[in-house]
């Protein structure tokens, strides 16, 4: 049976890349018949240093956040993922099925462990192990994420694959990326080669889900771009990463596709195309902002959410962990 798990760390700002590579879509999940199951990764966050205040007040965000965009409590379980054991006791399992040699080949850990490799947490390197378990403890089936998770998903994929060959089984089912949308990935509005990130250190980098109206609009304005008016076709804008990426964001908001913006825009400069993104941008994000500012005022009510729906996800990982440990093993006799 068809079952979706995605998640996201609470490791600072929410961005609009997290928006539309995640919660947009999380949502449209939702909102078809089929189970789905949405994560605050906070073990994941821990791969590199959170204050613990931040991490408390963060994972609360993201639940707000989820909250916010649409996603119900009583048809999506909300959980947080330290709350739910067995992803770190099926990550132990993966760490000892996985090769290091394929985690040294990960990008985002080249990325996050920066030129320093040695003195990253060794969670860093494994981080894909635990991924693959926090999809595979539920049997999940498809996983909706933005491109840049393309890679530890395809790793999610070998890691399910030779346990079942490891172990002469088809336990785990082989789980399906959704990667989808005219933005998939969100760049830098300071870099057009780089992801819009939350952990990037600079806040001009990115718009966030706490960012008021004239934030926005400042920070798209000043959004590095070049001096050429908007081209023709999708096709002229090649080589030039930042209006691409300008035009992607406007496409996703709108739900409209990019060669009809292009077409829209064509021949304009970015002094008028931006305010018109602004615009857009707020519309989207303001309610959503509000409706986060007004949850966070009850922090019980979010941990409550996130309590109850740990209880349903532990309800379908525990027979799934059971059934692994005894694969592989394990002697269980309590
Ligand atoms: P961090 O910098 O701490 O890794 P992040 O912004 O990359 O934070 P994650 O929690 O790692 O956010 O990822 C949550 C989800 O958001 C994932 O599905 C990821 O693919 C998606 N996502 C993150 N950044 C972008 C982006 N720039 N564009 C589209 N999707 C994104
Ligand atoms: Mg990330």
């Amino acid at each position: 049976t068809p079952r979706v798990f995605s998640g996201i760390q609470p490791s600072g700002n929410l961005t609009l890349g997290n928006y539309l590579g995640a919660l947009k879509r999380f949502v449209e999940m939702q909102e078809s018949d089929i189970e789905t199951l949405y994560c605050v990764v906070d073990m994941h966050a821990i791969t590199v240093w959170q204050d613990p205040a931040d991490l408390r007040h963060n994972t609360r965000e993201v639940t707000a956040a989820y909250i916010a965009c649409g996603l119900d409590p009583a048809k999506s379980i909300l959980f947080n993922q330290s709350q739910v054991p067995a992803h770190a006791q099926l990550a132990w399992i993966f760490n000892c099925t996985a090769r290091i040699g394929w985690m040294n080949r990960m990008t985002q850990f080249k990325d996050k462990a920066g030129k320093n490799a040695e003195k990253s947490s060794l969670g860093l390197l494994a981080y894909p192990a635990l991924m693959a378990a926090d999809i595979l403890i539920y049997q999940a089936t498809h996983v909706p994420v933005g491109e840049d998770q393309k890679q530890h998903l395809e790793l999610a994929r070998d890691i399910a694959a030779k346990f079942n060959h490891d172990f002469d089984t088809d336990f785990f089912p082989s789980p399906d990326p959704l990667i989808d949308g005219e933005a998939t990935r969100v760049m830098s509005l300071r870099d057009g080669t780089k992801k819009m990130s939350k952990s990037d250190p600079s806040d001009q980098s990115r718009i966030t889900l706490r960012d008021d109206a004239d934030t926005i609009a400042k920070k798209i304005r000043k959004a590095k771009t070049d001096p050429e008016p908007l081209p023709e076709t999708l096709k002229e804008l090649e080589g030039r990463p930042e209006a691409r990426n300008l035009v992607n964001i406007y496409a996703a908001l709108s739900g409209r596709t990019a060669e009809s913006v292009i077409a829209e825009f064509s021949g304009q400069q970015f002094g008028q195309f931006k305010p018109a993104l602004a615009e857009l941008a707020v519309d989207h994000l303001a309610p959503i902002t509000q409706e986060m500012n007004r949850l966070m005022a009850d922090p019980a009510e979010i941990d409550r959410v996130l309590g109850n729906g740990a209880d349903r996800a532990a309800a379908i990982a525990e027979p799934i962990l059971d059934k692994t440990y005894d694969i592989v093993g394990m002697v269980r006799s309590r």
